[in-house]
């Protein structure tokens, strides 16, 4: 017997794998298991993944075709899902790739200073 391939599983497979590593505590699997969700060409997919990692990391931003990045929060993340976009650690990541905080979800922590 061939094995059975279903090409159209309504579950992502890294989605699946994220909730059973989330479920055995292992959070740097399920991590790394939804980011790789976030290439999925279905939308509702990385709204899933997007989602989670909103729970899993809140310090995580995402830039855009633009050069401003984000919180997974911000209230014009619309834009994440046309297509391109790159998530980094947290905000002083992003800066240092030359990215500006979002004016509306303000990305970058206000008690941050230099010494
Ligand atoms: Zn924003």
């Amino acid at each position: 017997m061939p094995e059975v391939n279903t090409p159209q599983r309504t579950i992502n497979k890294h989605i699946a794998r994220g909730n059973q590593a989330l479920q055995a505590g292992d959070r740097d699997t399920a991590v790394a298991e939804f980011l790789l969700a976030l290439d999925d060409p279905n939308f509702g997919t990385r709204l899933i993944a997007s989602n989670r990692l909103m729970d899993l990391c809140p310090e995580e931003v995402y830039g855009t075709s633009t050069d401003l990045y984000h919180r997974l929060t911000c209230p014009a993340k619309n834009i994440a899902y046309n297509g391109n976009y790159f998530l980094f650690r947290n905000w002083s990541d992003a800066e240092s790739a030359g990215r500006r905080p979002c004016g509306q979800c303000k990305p970058r922590p206000t008690t941050s200073r230099r010494s």
